[in-house]
Protein backbone atom coordinates (compact mmCIF):
# COMPACT_ATOMS: atom_id res chain seq x y z
CA UNK A 1 0.00 0.00 0.00
CA UNK A 2 0.67 3.29 -0.82
CA UNK A 3 0.60 6.53 1.14
CA UNK A 4 1.43 10.30 0.95
CA UNK A 5 4.70 9.38 1.98
CA UNK A 6 5.10 7.51 -0.83
CA UNK A 7 4.00 9.84 -2.84
CA UNK A 8 6.32 12.41 -1.80
CA UNK A 9 9.29 10.38 -1.60
CA UNK A 10 12.63 11.91 -2.15
CA UNK A 11 13.48 12.50 -5.18
CA UNK A 12 10.43 14.07 -6.42
CA UNK A 13 11.23 16.45 -2.82
CA UNK A 14 14.73 16.83 -4.81
CA UNK A 15 13.37 17.83 -8.09
CA UNK A 16 10.86 20.07 -6.46
CA UNK A 17 13.24 21.97 -4.83
CA UNK A 18 16.14 22.08 -7.27
CA UNK A 19 14.01 21.65 -10.65
CA UNK A 20 16.50 20.69 -13.41
CA UNK A 21 16.03 22.31 -16.75
CA UNK A 22 14.46 25.42 -15.25
CA UNK A 23 14.73 28.75 -16.97
CA UNK A 24 14.17 30.15 -20.42
CA UNK A 25 15.40 28.82 -23.53
CA UNK A 26 16.48 31.93 -25.56
CA UNK A 27 17.12 29.55 -28.84
CA UNK A 28 14.08 27.52 -28.69
CA UNK A 29 12.43 26.48 -32.20
CA UNK A 30 9.54 25.07 -30.12
CA UNK A 31 7.05 26.17 -27.22
CA UNK A 32 4.29 24.95 -25.78
CA UNK A 33 2.33 26.50 -22.72
CA UNK A 34 0.04 23.44 -20.55
CA UNK A 35 -2.59 24.23 -17.71
CA UNK A 36 -4.04 22.11 -14.89
CA UNK A 37 -7.00 23.95 -13.79
CA UNK A 38 -8.10 21.62 -10.88
CA UNK A 39 -4.64 21.99 -9.24
CA UNK A 40 -3.54 25.54 -11.16
CA UNK A 41 0.04 24.04 -12.62
CA UNK A 42 1.07 26.14 -15.14
CA UNK A 43 4.12 25.42 -16.87
CA UNK A 44 5.97 26.72 -20.84
CA UNK A 45 7.94 24.32 -22.03
CA UNK A 46 10.79 24.86 -24.67
CA UNK A 47 12.51 22.99 -27.15
CA UNK A 48 15.36 23.25 -29.73
CA UNK A 49 15.39 20.06 -31.90
CA UNK A 50 17.62 19.96 -34.48
CA UNK A 51 17.78 16.94 -36.77
CA UNK A 52 15.16 15.16 -35.44
CA UNK A 53 16.54 15.45 -31.90
CA UNK A 54 15.93 17.08 -28.21
CA UNK A 55 19.20 18.58 -27.99
CA UNK A 56 17.80 21.32 -25.26
CA UNK A 57 14.80 21.35 -22.77
CA UNK A 58 13.59 24.23 -20.52
CA UNK A 59 10.16 24.76 -18.66
CA UNK A 60 9.33 27.59 -16.52
CA UNK A 61 5.99 28.01 -14.36
CA UNK A 62 4.56 27.05 -11.41
CA UNK A 63 2.48 24.58 -9.54
CA UNK A 64 2.31 21.97 -7.15
CA UNK A 65 5.53 19.87 -6.30
CA UNK A 66 4.35 16.63 -8.33
CA UNK A 67 3.76 18.50 -11.33
CA UNK A 68 7.17 20.54 -10.72
CA UNK A 69 8.70 17.69 -9.92
CA UNK A 70 7.35 15.66 -13.54
CA UNK A 71 8.32 18.50 -15.17
CA UNK A 72 11.98 18.43 -14.25
CA UNK A 73 12.00 14.71 -14.64
CA UNK A 74 10.15 14.53 -17.86
CA UNK A 75 13.01 17.28 -19.32
CA UNK A 76 15.97 15.23 -17.88
CA UNK A 77 14.72 11.98 -19.50
CA UNK A 78 13.75 13.99 -22.82
CA UNK A 79 16.88 15.38 -23.46
CA UNK A 80 18.75 14.37 -26.47
CA UNK A 81 16.23 12.29 -27.35
CA UNK A 82 14.99 11.79 -31.17
CA UNK A 83 11.57 13.01 -31.50
CA UNK A 84 10.32 9.42 -32.00
CA UNK A 85 11.42 8.20 -28.55
CA UNK A 86 10.50 10.79 -26.28
CA UNK A 87 6.92 9.93 -28.13
CA UNK A 88 7.41 6.47 -26.86
CA UNK A 89 8.56 7.43 -23.70
CA UNK A 90 5.28 10.10 -23.35
CA UNK A 91 3.04 6.42 -24.29
CA UNK A 92 5.32 4.77 -21.18
CA UNK A 93 4.93 7.60 -18.89
CA UNK A 94 1.01 7.72 -19.82
CA UNK A 95 0.52 4.44 -19.26
CA UNK A 96 2.26 3.97 -15.86
CA UNK A 97 0.29 6.66 -14.65
CA UNK A 98 -3.53 5.06 -16.08
CA UNK A 99 -2.13 1.55 -14.87
CA UNK A 100 -4.85 0.52 -11.97
CA UNK A 101 -3.42 -0.02 -8.50
CA UNK A 102 -4.13 -3.39 -8.25
CA UNK A 103 -1.23 -4.33 -11.21
CA UNK A 104 2.75 -3.76 -11.22
CA UNK A 105 4.21 -0.80 -13.27
CA UNK A 106 7.29 -1.74 -15.10
CA UNK A 107 9.94 0.01 -13.52
CA UNK A 108 12.15 -0.62 -16.07
CA UNK A 109 10.69 0.55 -18.84
CA UNK A 110 10.29 4.10 -17.55
CA UNK A 111 13.60 3.86 -15.68
CA UNK A 112 13.61 7.15 -12.99
CA UNK A 113 10.23 7.94 -14.18
CA UNK A 114 8.78 5.13 -11.66
CA UNK A 115 9.08 7.26 -8.72
CA UNK A 116 5.84 9.12 -10.09
CA UNK A 117 3.77 5.75 -9.99
CA UNK A 118 2.39 6.47 -6.74
CA UNK A 119 0.85 9.20 -8.43
CA UNK A 120 -2.33 6.28 -9.99
CA UNK A 121 -3.66 6.57 -6.18
CA UNK A 122 -4.55 9.77 -6.45
CA UNK A 123 -6.68 10.48 -9.84
CA UNK A 124 -6.45 14.21 -9.10
CA UNK A 125 -2.43 14.07 -9.16
CA UNK A 126 -2.29 12.01 -12.09
CA UNK A 127 -3.49 14.93 -13.95
CA UNK A 128 -0.63 17.17 -12.28
CA UNK A 129 2.00 14.07 -12.81
CA UNK A 130 1.08 14.28 -16.86
CA UNK A 131 0.96 18.47 -17.51
CA UNK A 132 4.52 18.15 -17.96
CA UNK A 133 4.43 15.12 -20.82
CA UNK A 134 0.86 16.64 -22.57
CA UNK A 135 2.95 20.15 -23.07
CA UNK A 136 5.92 18.21 -24.62
CA UNK A 137 3.80 16.34 -26.98
CA UNK A 138 1.90 20.06 -27.65
CA UNK A 139 5.54 21.44 -28.01
CA UNK A 140 6.32 18.72 -30.52
CA UNK A 141 4.37 19.55 -33.23
CA UNK A 142 4.17 23.38 -32.10
CA UNK A 143 6.98 25.45 -34.42
CA UNK A 144 7.64 28.29 -32.49
CA UNK A 145 10.07 29.58 -35.62
CA UNK A 146 8.65 31.14 -38.24
CA UNK A 147 7.96 28.84 -41.40
CA UNK A 148 10.20 28.01 -44.07
CA UNK A 149 9.70 27.78 -47.89
CA UNK A 150 12.79 25.28 -48.34
ZN1 LIG B 1 -0.77 20.02 -9.22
Amino acid sequence: MQDLHDLYQEVILDHNKRPRNFGPLPDATQSAKGHNPLCGDKLTLSLKIHDGRIEKVAFEGSGCAISKASASLMTDAVKGQTIDEAAHLFDLFHQMVTTPIDQPIDEDAVGKLAVLGGVREYPARVKCASLAWHTLKAALTNTAEPAKTE
